[in-house]
């Protein structure tokens, strides 16, 4: 039935393709095996090819699809998202599929639950295509630190896709999936969606169930949505929040009506809406670390905002400054802990049980030896560090209290600003290791993202353009359980910048030619 070639359908945008589902103009079936085929072109493996996906469900997926079909032949209600695939990262359970977190230690783990968004997932009858690949316990911001292999950026396969969420964001820039999931821990939703021209949420700390997603920092840890479009962003978004019972930190009641605020801002008019500029963030068009380039989309950007009606005012954090030391004394304090879960007794790895004289102790030390990488054992040894009886106060103490003045910071700014607006990222996609061997010129690509997650405030990354011909973003800020703002402004920018770079960017973006294998497939 289908007029559409598999290249049109991996193109179109999750809200394109469910009212394609919806006038049965094509079957979730023929959607999904677009995507299966696309991932079978392009994806490859740890040696060659982006390497987005650690897991595959092509027979899974290909069941649900086939499942919305037949409801929808019967003319049952479905969700609207019902049929449209989506790929998960692999720190979000799955009951029945590989859930590794990118680490060795829990190589060939498959959860017997599934996470609360998952169950969402599934109830709303989207397709899984499989787990996406991630840095070790989501710690980095490349995608180098994954135990099988690093993910490649679409853009250029020499570059990094960002991480930690390095495999969702790759998968929805180069149309293998239209929707992914990832998490945000201190931009690892954001980042990625930055550097690779995608558009990735983090929501209000408490607005996605953290049920089932394996904890690195959970008073940091957020799940959310990567797209490709801000009104998709919105749609996967009100799929999964809301509150959660399995989860204490959920926040009460449902998720909020992003969808409507996407599609009012998509009229592009934001008369009346505050936009604060964060100087400490590079807000002022000038700072240290940042590329020119990246700087000068962003100075574009907020003409866009400008134009759009909305009110351009300055603001100063001047506690963002010490941010990225109190991330980096509080994340690895509660890593250590969560951590501490892998002792080779009820998950995965075992290693050094033949040896006769083999204790609980002792395996479990081999077992964490073998199965941990480096950057893992660095911020267990950190944090573990940090909390240390003669320490506590003066390292993870004084972190809480630089937490609390960042806080104190948003909450001025929210003052002044209905959002806040930065480069998310302070440079394009780097070389693959580039940064690898440096901890600190890696955790500075977070500097803009992190103040976000210490404050539990919701954040949102969007493509502003291209510079040296890679994508640049820009990140939206609004106050907690504010997220509404993030897509009205989101939409209405996202509307504006694609009107100036539609040609280039989206050209660009459709042949994203360097994960072809030859030019002639793009356009079979
Ligand atoms: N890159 C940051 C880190 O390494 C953020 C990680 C994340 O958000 N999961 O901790």
């Amino acid at each position: 039935m289908a007029e559409l070639s598999g290249a049109e359908l991996i193109r179109s945008s999750a809200a394109e393709l469910a009212s394609l589902l919806a006038d049965r103009v094509v079957s979730a079936v023929e959607v999904t095996q677009a995507h299966l085929d696309r991932i079978a072109e392009v994806d490859g493996d740890a040696t060659a090819g982006l390497h987005a996906f650690l897991h595959l469900d092509s027979d899974g997926a290909l069941a649900t699809a086939r499942d919305v079909d037949t409801a929808r032949v019967a003319g049952k209600d479905v969700h609207p998202l019902a049929g449209v695939p989506i790929a998960v990262k692999d720190v979000v359970a799955t009951r029945g599929m590989p859930t590794t977190c990118g680490s060795a230690i829990l190589r060939g783990w498959v959860p017997p639950y599934d996470a609360t968004l998952v169950t969402r997932l599934r109830a709303a009858r989207l397709p899984i295509l499989g787990k996406t690949n991630m840095d070790e316990f989501a710690m980095g911001s490349s995608t180098e630190h994954s135990a099988y292999g690093a993910t490649r950026n679409p853009w250029d396969l020499a570059r990094i896709p960002g991480g930690s969420g390095g495999g969702s964001a790759a998968a929805v820039a180069s149309f293998e999936a239209p929707l992914a999931i990832g998490t945000d821990t201190g931009g690892s939703i954001r980042q990625p969606a930055a550097v690779t021209g995608t558009v990735g949420v983090k929501p209000t700390y408490g607005g996605v169930s953290r049920y089932g997603l394996v904890a690195l920092a959970s008073s940091l840890d957020q799940a959310g949505p990567c797209t490709r479009t801000v009104l998709d962003a919105a749609l996967l978004h009100q799929l999964i929040g809301g509150h959660d019972p399995l989860d204490s930190t959920s926040l009460a009641g449902p998720a909020p009506d992003v969808v409507a605020a996407a599609r009012a801002g998509a009229g592009g008019d934001l008369t009346g809406v505050r936009v604060g500029l964060v100087r400490e963030l590079g807000g002022s068009g000038h700072a240290d670390g940042y590329d020119p380039e990246v700087l000068a989309r962003f100075t574009e950007s907020v003409a866009h905002l400008t134009a759009a009606g909305a009110e351009i005012v300055e603001v100063e954090c001047p506690h963002f400054e010490y941010a990225l030391a109190a991330y980096y004394l509080i994340l690895p304090s509660e890593a250590s802990s969560n951590l501490a879960r892998f002792d080779a007794m009820r998950y995965g790895l075992r290693v050094g049980d033949g040896d006769p004289a083999a204790t609980a102790e002792r395996v479990m030390s081999a077992t964490r030896a073998a199965g941990f990488g480096a950057e893992v054992k660095r911020r267990i040894i950190l944090g573990t560090y940090a909390l240390s009886a003669g320490y506590y106060e003066a390292f993870y103490g004084s972190a809480q209290k630089v937490r609390t003045l960042v806080q104190r910071d948003f909450a001025a700014a929210f003052e002044v600003a209905d959002v806040l607006v930065s480069p998310t990222a302070p440079t394009p996609a780097f070389r693959l290791g580039e940064k690898l061997s440096d901890p600190m010129a890696m955790y500075l690509n977070d500097v803009a993202t992190i103040p976000a997650n210490l404050a539990g405030v919701p954040g949102m990354s969007l493509p502003s353009g291209l510079a040296g011909g890679l994508p640049a973003g820009i990140q939206i800020l609004a106050p907690a359980q504010a997220d509404e703002r993030l897509y009205r402004v989101g939409a209405a920018l996202e509307a504006r910048l694609l009107a100036q770079w539609g040609g280039p960017l989206l050209a660009a973006m459709r042949a994203v030619p360097s994960v072809h294998a030859s030019p002639e497939k793009v356009t079979a």
